[in-house]
């Protein structure tokens, strides 16, 4: 039988029960967590706990007309959305808004549910940014996602992040770690991929290992707006960069270290995926500011949409160098 929410993330499910049962939900959460770890379960739990006319301290029955209606995606204060073929469009989010601006259908209490947050395009992103600064009413939002690192930060610093545990990712790197792999390297390879094959496949590739070094090399030079930087696009990346697949695969981990830059700001040292390099990452971290910081993100985030239109790679990565030089002097 499926797990059930309460068995999945027991913690969990307390907590937001707590939070129903003393009316203190905020205006906007962001569940982030891989498949399977229940981040759409969760979040349609809230809702049945929020409209449940027979709950029991925050917990919902999953008996009553609403907890069903929840439960089959039928009741008209729980407004979903979801991709709309490759991405969330601004149509999508103007509708949500509309559907809440409408006087409340059945009560005032209304919640909303993002499903692939990550898919948002921008001017979909920034029509609901509005949203969240001005919620109108008793309103709480839900995003979901399982890419983090794609949500551009405006967006996560307006929600408060739940992190829902992956224990796919801890056993990764212990599986990893059991075959030999370092411990710094099986946590950066599992931010990287969550296919365990991949993981192995890329310890071996020798190709990748000298890559992660160069790449080192290349962002150093970038932090210390070094000129070197720009050259070593073409000497230290682009030779690694041969196919689409490895090109994505750079793009993924330069995110990576520009996020981590904007992790170590925040403190939030654990979530760290180049742990061999924190503490030298903390060090230039302290010249950077906290905008240029996610400035610096969002180029990398943007470079991966720029690579779906037709420009050469190595101009992508040379434009994308030199923004990353200036966010981090600003
Ligand atoms: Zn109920």
């Amino acid at each position: 039988m499926e797990q059930s929410i309460t068995e999945l993330q027991p913690r969990l499910t307390e907590h937001f029960a707590k939070l129903v049962d003393t009316n203190k939900l905020a205006h906007a959460y962001l569940f982030s967590g891989p498949r399977g770890t229940g981040k759409n379960k969760l979040a349609h739990w809230v809702a049945q706990a929020v409209f449940c006319q027979n709950k029991t301290a925050g917990y919902p029955c999953l008996k009553c007309n609403d907890c069903r209606r929840i439960s089959q995606n039928n009741q008209p204060d729980v407004v979903e959305i979801k991709p709309d073929g490759a991405s969330i469009k601004v149509e999508q989010i103007r509708y949500l808004k509309s559907e809440f601006v409408k006087s409340g259908i059945e009560g005032n209490r209304k919640l909303f549910i993002i499903q692939n947050a990550e898919k948002m395009t921008t001017s979909a992103a920034n029509s609901l940014l509005k949203f969240l600064e001005e919620p109108s009413g008793d309103v709480t939002a839900f995003l979901l996602t399982d890419s983090l690192n794609q949500i551009l930060p405006t967006i996560v610093s307006r929600c408060q992040l739940v992190e829902l545990s992956s224990l796919t990712t801890k056993k990764m790197i212990n599986k990893l770690v059991g075959l030999g792999v370092t411990p710094e390297k099986a946590n950066l390879l599992a931010h990287l991929t969550n296919s365990q094959k991949e993981a192995s496949e890329l310890e071996q590739d020798e190709e990748f290992t000298q890559l992660l070094a160069h790449l080192w090399e290349w962002f150093n030079q970038v932090l210390r707006n070094d000129w070197r930087a720009f050259v070593g696009v073409q000497t230290k990346l682009m030779p690694y960069a041969t196919d689409n697949e490895r090109q994505e695969r750079l793009i993924q981990l330069i995110l990576l270290l520009t996020r981590d830059i904007l992790l170590l700001k925040y403190g939030k040292n654990e979530d760290v995926a180049f742990i061999m390099y924190s503490e030298e990452l903390s060090q230039r971290n302290l010249n950077i500011s906290e905008s240029g910081a996610i400035r610096a993100v969002e180029a990398v985030l943007s470079t991966k949409r720029q690579r779906a239109v037709n420009v050469s790679f190595q101009n992508v990565l040379e434009a994308l160098t030199l923004n990353l030089c200036s966010w981090y002097q600003e």
